[in-house]
């Protein structure tokens, strides 16, 4: 099969932010890239309560929406839980999973993370996996090895690697309005992609890494320069246009990636 060059990602996090109002934002960021498209792939993942709207309104534009979080049952008896079958039903084609606010205040562990992306694989949903180390794990040198253990450990051995993206998130960064160093972001996004190589061989070729943590328009285009990274996922800056849309140029002009394998 040939090989295919993938575009950048720009994914954007809503987090628990935004009711229907807050759609004419999207409304917007479409409108924006019908009349000039882009070369970058974008996401944007809303709260689970404005998915299906949103996709509905973002149908035929490019654009792709993704949930929050799944839950690793497929159905059953587990009042608000979310299924990932749900998601793709409210026309979601990616999924966030492992993010560091789950992580920590919902106390999701690395097995629960990869039960989750297994159950977004039989959904035939795309996993946006987050992972990331903590200020103190950076302050004890651990940073590195605690991505590895993060990989090897959420990533479920079933992935169609073609379906997966992986974003480092340090959680120190998210927020902080700080960002590492570009020299730290490009040697975690190897450790990353060594520990892929690990998990999935050569298939892991077509996984994109991302970087999250403080993206904004302003250090995109800087971001997108770093060896390793194919992509950003942003949260304070996805929820308004004027804040998104730089970021999703900046994808524009970034490097050409890698060859990588056909995702579908
Ligand atoms: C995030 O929560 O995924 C994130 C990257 O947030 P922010 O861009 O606000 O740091």
């Amino acid at each position: 099969m040939p090989l295919a060059r993938q575009p950048p990602m720009i994914v954007g996090n809503w987090k628990m932010h935004g009711v229907t109002a807050d759609l004419a934002e999207m409304g917007v960021i479409a409108r924006e890239l019908l009349e000039r498209p882009t070369s970058t792939e974008v996401v944007i993942c809303p709260p689970a309560t404005l998915l299906a709207t949103a996709s509905r309104c973002l149908d035929g534009t490019g654009i792709a929406t993704g949930g929050q979080d799944c839950d690793a049952k497929d159905q059953g008896a587990h009042t608000g839980g979310v299924s990932a079958a749900m998601l793709v039903d409210a026309g979601a084609r990616y999924v966030l999973l492992g993010h560091s606010e789950r992580r920590r205040l919902d106390r999701e562990t690395n097995v629960d993370v990869a039960a989750k992306a297994a159950a977004a694989f039989r959904a035939k949903l795309r996993p946006i996996l987050c992972v990331g180390e903590s200020a103190a794990q950076r302050q004890a040198g651990r940073t590195l090895a605690v991505l590895r253990r993060q990989v090897l450990r959420s990533c479920p051995p079933e992935a169609g690697a073609g379906r997966l993206t992986v974003a480092y998130e340090p959680v120190w960064a998210i927020g902080a309005g700080a960002t590492p160093a570009p020299a730290d972001i490009e040697a975690a996004h190897a450790t990353i992609r060594e520990a892929l190589s690990r998990r999935y061989g050569d298939a892991s070729a077509s996984i994109r890494v991302l970087y999250g943590g403080s993206v904004d328009g302003a250090n995109a285009p800087q971001l997108l320069q770093i060896a390793g990274v194919d992509g950003l996922l942003v949260g304070r800056a996805s929820r308004r246009a004027v804040q998104f849309l730089p970021v999703v140029r900046a994808g524009e002009t970034a490097p050409p990636p890698l060859d990588y394998l056909p995702t579908d």
